[in-house]
């Protein structure tokens, strides 16, 4: 006998036997049996022709629609019901027919069984992956709309501190001349105090204001010819009194990018490597080291801020650079320049767009973070070896650079987690 007249004659046990086993109430059965009819023909179909596409429009089907819980659940709902079709096909036709004529036919059914299978496997890893991205991109929206609240609150908050503290530096100041009349040295000291806690929070504000101005892509850069060598000397004289004060010494290496003249905006980069150096002098212990080198690269200069502190974990050497990140050690002291001194966490969210919008890049280096061993951090900063003003007005002012940026000595190399774009 023909495979396809095996099929039929094995059709209505087949019928009974999968919709019992797989259908509960009868109202379910009897939709779900017009669903194994189609299946059968199908099959029938596909074994005449020689071609198991002719499955495709009920796997397709059967698969178009499935639940969100199996969705959540990861069930493969369609994959178990083909399993179980084939093991009752196996049963059926080994119960309804000569050993001969099943082995035929089971041998017959078994490529388009596969083929399905495989079909089916296909068609619900993309539903799931569909699914997935869709609750991806819900939770990106989510953490989007978030973190534009962060950025209206910051602000907001800035703004509306700034008045009030306005007001306390000019009481504050009034007391001053006050006292000065009448020469309380007590509340002199007092005065000191309340002015160093107005300044914290002053650079705190600014601080935020910065973090503000950066993620809304407003950072306009005022682009002058500087020299690097001459920011690391303000640099210095301008923490000499940390440096010192922590024991720490402080070494500034002369490479040959630091001698050229560039276009950068110095105010800028200075506050950017003003942030990353207070950093290496809050995190290395009294006595360490922290040096200051850097090399060329074909367009580029890199500068890298080197301590012997307490190093950085792997895993939270990119979360450095986000806003209020400080997942660093657990801080305890309330000074700028002192050990550990705790901040905002938001110097280095600073540094990075100043460096990226300069059309460079910023990332660290440490073999980890350990406060007995002190392994260091090396912070590497790539910025933009300009020669040319981006603005003609600006290059009619200053002229045009020296393009002699000497050979470069180096080829870039950021590691792959590198927080550029
Ligand atoms: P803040 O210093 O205000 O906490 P930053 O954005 O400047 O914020 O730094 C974020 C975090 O990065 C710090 O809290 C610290 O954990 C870590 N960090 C930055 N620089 C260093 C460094 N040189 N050595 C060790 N940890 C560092």
């Amino acid at each position: 006998m023909k495979v396809h007249q095996l099929l039929t004659l094995i059709r209505s046990p087949w019928l009974i036997r999968v919709s019992n086993s797989l259908a509960r109430g009868s109202d379910a059965r009897e939709a779900f049996i017009n669903q194994l009819e189609h299946f059968y023909d199908s099959v029938e179909q596909a074994i005449t022709s020689g071609n198991p596409a002719w499955l495709d429009s009920t796997l397709l089907e059967w698969t178009s629609s499935p639940t969100l819980t199996d969705l959540q659940q990861k069930k493969n709902n369609v994959a178990e019901l083909l399993n179980k079709i084939i093991s009752v096909t196996n049963d059926v036709a080994i119960e309804n027919l000569p050993e001969e004529e099943a082995l035929d036919l089971l041998t017959t059914v078994t490529p388009i069984y596969t083929y399905a299978l495989e079909k089916i496997a296909r068609l619900e890893t993309e539903a799931r992956v569909t699914y997935i991205s869709d609750e991806l991109n819900q939770v990106k929206q989510k953490l989007e709309k978030l973190d534009r609240s962060k950025s209206n609150f910051i602000s907001v908050a800035a703004h509306e501190l700034k008045t009030p503290l306005t007001l306390i530096e000019g009481y504050a100041s009034m007391i001053r001349d006050l006292v000065a009349e009448t020469g309380n040295p007590q509340i002199d000291t007092l005065l000191v105090g309340i002015n160093i806690g107005i300044q914290r929070l002053r650079e705190i504000i600014d601080d935020m204001i910065d973090v503000s101005v950066i993620d809304n892509d407003l950072l306009s850069l005022n682009m002058q010819p500087l020299w690097l060598h001459h920011l690391f000397e303000l640099l210095k004289h301008d923490l000499e009194e940390a440096i010192k004060e922590r024991h720490l010494t402080l070494e500034i290496k002369e490479f040959l990018g630091s001698e050229v003249w560039i276009y950068a905006d110095s105010e800028r980069l200075f506050q950017a490597f003003h942030n990353v150096l207070l950093n290496a002098i809050k995190y290395t212990p009294d006595s360490g080291t922290i040096t200051i080198d850097g090399r060329t690269l074909p367009g580029f200069i890199e500068i890298t801020f080197a301590d012997t502190g307490i190093g950085i974990s792997p895993e939270n050497q990119s979360l450095i650079f986000r806003k209020f990140s400080q997942s660093g050690p657990s801080l305890h002291s309330s000074g700028k320049t002192k050990f550990k001194g705790g901040g905002p966490g938001l110097g280095l969210p600073i540094t990075r767009g100043i460096i990226e919008a300069h059309g460079g890049t910023i990332w660290v280096e440490s073999t980890g973070y350990d406060e007995m061993k002190c392994p260091g951090s090396t912070f590497h900063i790539l910025i933009p070896a300009r020669t040319e003003a981006s603005d003609p007005k600006i290059e009619k002012l200053f002229g045009k650079l020296e393009k002699a940026l000497p050979e470069p000595d180096g080829q870039p190399n950021p590691p792959a987690d590198s927080t550029s774009p």
